[in-house]
C-alpha cells in the first residue's frame, strides 16, 4: 500500500524549503522592525469560537471548516483563519489590561479549509497575520497596511495593487442593510438559495457569493461606502491621509467587503493581477467589536493575513530565483577505515566553529567523494588518509579555486574560517 498526502495537502520537499525561509524571514525582519511579537495559539479551537467570530453566515462557517468531537464529545474545529484566536488569547489572558501603547503581536502557521483545491488554494494552507490590538487611531490601520506592503516589497512580489475600503461601524452599517436589503428583495427570487437566506439574517454576506448570477445582480447594489456614517467617514479620510504620508500608493474599490462578520471601518486587499482567480494575497481591516464580543474588554484593533503559497506563487511566476539556504561548507573525506576515528573529530572541531560539515562515505572513492561536493556546491574537502594521520598535515581542497594545501590538523578550521 502506497499513501498519498490528502486532496488539497501537499508536502513541502527539502528543495523548495528555501522559499519558504526567504520569504519568513521578510515576515520575521519587518515585523520585527516594528516592534510586533510573534504567538503561537492552538491549531484547534472550540467549534463556537469561529461561529462566533467569523459568523454563522459566512462561507467559512457554513461549508467550509473542518470540525470534529473530540473523546469527551466537544465540538471542536481546526482553525479556518488566525484572528479569531488571537482576539480569545487577548480576551482570556486580559492582554490589554494595563498597557497604554497597543499590543502588537504577529502569527505563522498552517490553516484549514475545505474548499475546492486548485493552484494557489490548499485545504491546508500557511498564513502569517499582524495584529495592532488596543488603538482605534487611523495611524493603526495604516501601519498594518503599510506593513504587508513592505513585506511584498521586500519580497520582490511584482505588480502588487493595494485596495481599501470602509464596511462602517455597526451603527451605520444596520441603516444600510436597509437599503441592502429593499435592492435585494426587488430581484429576490432570481438569487441562489444561499443568498436568499443571507438576506434575511446578514445581507452584506450576498456579496461573497461566488454564483455568477448572484454576481451580476449584486453589480448594482448601493455601496456600504456611500452610507458610512461620519465617524466611520472621518477615520476612513485618516487611514488614507497616514498612508499616503507613509508613501503606500492605494486605490479605493467599495467592492472590498471581505467575507467575514467581525470586520468594522477599514477593509484592505492587497492583489495581483496574474494568478487568475486566486488573485487575492491577503488583506485585512479592522475589528473594533471582536475582543469585546469574546468576552473581553472594549479593545479596538487592526490586523492583516496573507497565504504563504500565493506570495511564493507569484514569486514563482515572475521566475524570481530564490536565495539558497546555507549550503554545506565541508565536505570531510575519511581515506581508509583507519581515518574514521580522525574524521569524526575533524567534523566534530567544524561544528564547534558553526561551520556545517558531514564525513563522506570512506566506502567510495576519493574521486566519486570530490564528484560529489561539485554537484552540492560543497566550499571545502578535508582528505585524511594514512599518510595524514601520520604527518599530522591535513589536504585541505579549495572546490571552487581548485586549489589544495596541506594544513597542520590543529590549523584546519581556522584556514577554512579565513578562507
Ligand atoms: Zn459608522
Ligand atoms: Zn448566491
Amino acid at each position: 500500500m502506497k499513501y498519498q498526502a490528502p486532496r488539497g495537502t501537499y508536502d513541502i520537499l527539502p528543495e523548495d524549503i528555501q522559499k519558504w525561509h526567504y520569504i519568513e524571514n521578510i515576515i520575521r525582519k519587518l515585523t520585527s522592525l516594528y516592534n510586533y511579537y510573534e504567538v503561537r495559539v492552538p491549531i484547534f479551537e472550540q467549534l463556537d469560537l469561529f461561529k462566533r467570530s467569523v459568523g454563522e453566515d459566512t462561507d467559512i462557517v457554513e461549508k467550509e471548516m473542518y470540525t470534529f468531537k473530540d473523546k469527551k464529545g466537544r465540538e471542536l474545529a481546526l482553525r479556518p483563519e488566525g484572528t479569531a484566536s488571537i482576539a480569545r488569547m487577548v480576551a482570556e489572558h486580559n492582554l490589554q489590561s494595563s498597557k497604554k501603547e497597543p499590543l502588537r503581536l504577529w502569527y505563522e502557521g498552517p490553516m484549514f479549509r475545505y474548499s475546492r483545491p486548485q493552484k494557489g488554494r490548499y485545504r491546508q494552507f500557511y498564513q502569517f497575520g499582524v495584529e495592532c490590538i488596543g488603538s482605534s487611531k487611523p495611524i493603526a490601520d495604516a501601519e498594518i497596511i503599510a506593513i504587508g506592503w513592505q513585506i511584498l516589497q521586500e519580497a520582490k512580489v511584482p505588480d502588487v495593487s493595494l485596495e481599501i475600503n470602509s464596511v462602517g461601524c455597526p451603527e451605520c452599517r444596520e441603516q444600510y442593510n436597509i437599503l441592502l436589503k429593499e435592492f435585494l428583495y426587488k430581484d429576490k427570487d432570481k438569487y441562489c438559495a444561499d443568498c436568499r437566506r443571507r438576506m434575511e439574517q446578514n445581507p452584506l454576506r450576498v456579496f461573497d457569493c461566488k454564483n455568477n448570477t448572484c454576481r451580476q445582480l449584486i453589480k448594482n447594489a448601493p455601496r456600504m461606502l456611500d452610507s458610512i456614517c461620519d465617524k466611520c467617514s472621518e477615520h476612513f479620510e485618516g487611514v488614507k491621509k497616514n498612508l499616503e504620508m507613509m508613501k503606500v500608493p492605494f486605490t479605493v474599490n467599495p467592492e472590498i467587503v471581505r467575507g467575514l462578520d467581525y470586520y468594522t471601518k477599514t477593509a484592505f486587499e492587497y492583489k495581483v493581477n496574474y494568478l487568475g482567480a486566486q488573485d487575492a494575497l491577503g488583506g485585512g481591516g479592522r475589528y473594533d467589536g471582536l475582543i469585546e464580543y469574546l468576552g473581553g474588554k472594549q479593545t479596538p484593533a487592526v490586523g492583516l493575513s496573507m497565504g504563504l503559497e500565493r506570495i511564493i506563487l507569484s514569486l514563482e511566476k515572475s521566475e524570481f530565483l530564490f536565495p539558497e539556504d546555507n549550503n554545506l561548507k565541508v565536505l570531510v573525506i575519511p581515506i581508509g577505515t583507519a581515518a574514521l576515528q580522525a574524521s569524526i573529530e575533524m567534523m566534530q572541531e567544524f561544528h564547534k566553529a558553526d561551520i556545517s560539515a558531514i564525513i563522506a562515505d570512506e566506502s567510495s572513492s576519493v574521486g566519486s567523494n570530490l564528484k560529489l561536493c561539485d554537484k552540492n556546491n560543497v566550499s571545502f574537502a578535508v582528505l585524511i588518509g594514512d599518510n595524514e594521520l601520520k604527518s599530522g598535515l591535513y589536504v585541505v581542497k579549495d572546490i571552487k579555486k581548485k586549489a589544495q594545501s596541506e594544513i597542520k590538523k590543529e590549523e584546519v578550521v581556522s584556514f577554512i574560517k579565513n578562507t
